[in-house]
């Protein structure tokens, strides 16, 4: 479900026309509708409806400010993975003590700042980050709250770019073997032993991987009380999947099910870390056609979107609809193209062999499931700008992000004087 409907042969993003957004901010551009987000929100919340439950917002999906503050409003805390979107969280108005701080790699420099932020919890992937991360905060006379990241070894069954949770890939510590990291971290300095994390992967359109995982993170709370430890809280991680095209996910409520069946007599704080499920839907990429080139071949239709844009069919071959702007007529002939764009790769195609409805240079076609690991992911590869980013709410809209200018493009730039004058 999300706010883009066709309003009388026309796109609109709740009360706004796309039309008159491409008007107003220039082609291509990302369009948001906080309806939809919001909807998100509280769907997921209401799955877990009396269960002691806290939803922290990944952050990496859409990072945009305006975005993290829509979802911080509505009780969201963030899931953050490196210093900058720690910044971000704050900008946007997040309590430190209602961030997360998460990732395989922080940086002592990065853990200084946190602890100095005062987040809420450190999830630790691994020894050598305990390590360090017990001399940081020990040299600045701190405590911090701790879980680590289990790996629980499932199979989530999505494609390998986006698996987190078996045991040849990088993220967390194995379980059991984590569980005389935790004996080593309940006798360092600095280090308050408070939880168990887990995330399994992304996209995940089954529970069965979940439930697996679930069981054993909940296990792992067991066996760790035994052991001594106080474990207050669990991190079930994010993942839950989303229809690009025609898939079925799991429904938040089915997913609060499972997690109450496996943890809700567990006495702990369920945390979830979210990204695209709340995301995802909420936005679209809007681009303009360039030029429809008919060759031998086949016929392309040539868009001013691409993949420094929206990467997610270059990396991961992903599927995004693609509808006209304008609604085609019911009766118009669809024909396989490909929807590419101006960058010179052979990568840069954001729909290949899709049967679409007919187009003429100048029409507009919006890229459905945009809003997460969209703009984020976004690079000005072959000195394009970054994409203008609006939030749309009711009859409104605001531009969240400006596209920047050219000179915008090489500020930080600068000659050497060798180069000469
Ligand atoms: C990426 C990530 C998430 C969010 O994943 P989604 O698939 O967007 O829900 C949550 N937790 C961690 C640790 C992550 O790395």
């Amino acid at each position: 479900m999300d706010n883009f409907t066709y309003r009388d042969g026309q796109l609109f993003a709740e009360d706004v026309a796309l039309a008159d957004l491409a008007d107003d901010v220039g082609t291509p551009f990302f369009c948001y509708s906080s309806a939809t987000m919001v909807r998100h929100y509280r769907v997921l919340a209401d799955a877990f409806h009396g269960l002691d439950t806290r939803i922290f917002y990944a952050v990496k999906a859409n990072s945009n400010l305006a975005v993290i503050r829509t979802l911080s409003r509505e009780g969201a805390g963030a899931d953050v993975v490196s210093e900058g979107e720690i910044r971000r969280a704050l900008a946007a108005g997040v309590a430190p003590d209602a961030i997360v701080f998460s990732g395989v790699g922080k940086t002592q420099s990065e853990m200084a700042m946190a602890i100095e932020a005062g987040v809420l919890l450190f999830n630790v992937e691994s020894e050598p980050e305990l390590n360090a991360l017990s001399e940081v905060a020990a040299s600045r006379n701190a405590t911090v709250d701790m879980a680590i990241r289990i790996n629980p070894d499932v199979d989530a069954g999505t494609p390998d770019k986006i698996s987190t949770g078996r045991k040849g890939d990088k993220f967390g510590i194995a379980w059991p073997e984590a569980r005389s990291v935790y004996v080593d971290a309940a006798k360092m300095p600095g280090i308050n032993v408070a939880g168990v994390a887990c995330h399994i992967g992304s996209q995940i359109l089954d529970l069965t991987p979940y439930k697996s995982a679930f069981e054993i993170a909940a296990g792992a709370v067991s066996a760790l009380r035994e052991d001594g430890h106080t474990i207050t809280r669990l991190d079930l991680g994010g993942g839950l999947g989303v229809p690009y095209d025609n898939e079925v996910p799991p429904s938040p409520a089915d997913y609060g099910k499972m997690v109450r069946n496996i943890c809700g007599d567990l006495g702990v704080t369920i945390m979830l870390e979210p990204g695209r499920v709340l995301v995802a839907n909420a936005g679209v990429f809007v681009m303009r056609v360039i030029y429809v080139k008919e060759t031998p071949g086949g016929t392309f239709y040539v868009v001013d979107g691409a993949m420094n844009d929206l990467v997610r069919p270059t990396l991961y071959d992903a599927h995004h609809t693609i509808i006209p702007v304008t609604e085609p007529l019911e009766s118009a002939p669809l024909k396989a193209v490909d929807v590419v764009g101006p960058i010179c790769e052979s990568g840069d195609i954001l729909a290949q062999n899709r049967d679409m409805p007919p187009v003429v240079a100048g029409d507009l076609l919006a890229m459905r499931t945009a809003g997460a690991y969209g703009a984020v992911m976004s690079s000005t590869y072959n000195s394009r700008l970054l994409v203008p980013e609006v939030l749309v709410k009711d009859g409104n809209h605001a531009i969240v992000r400006a596209r920047p200018s050219y000179d915008d493009l090489w500020r930080d730039e600068h000659m050497p004087d060798w180069c000469g004058d």
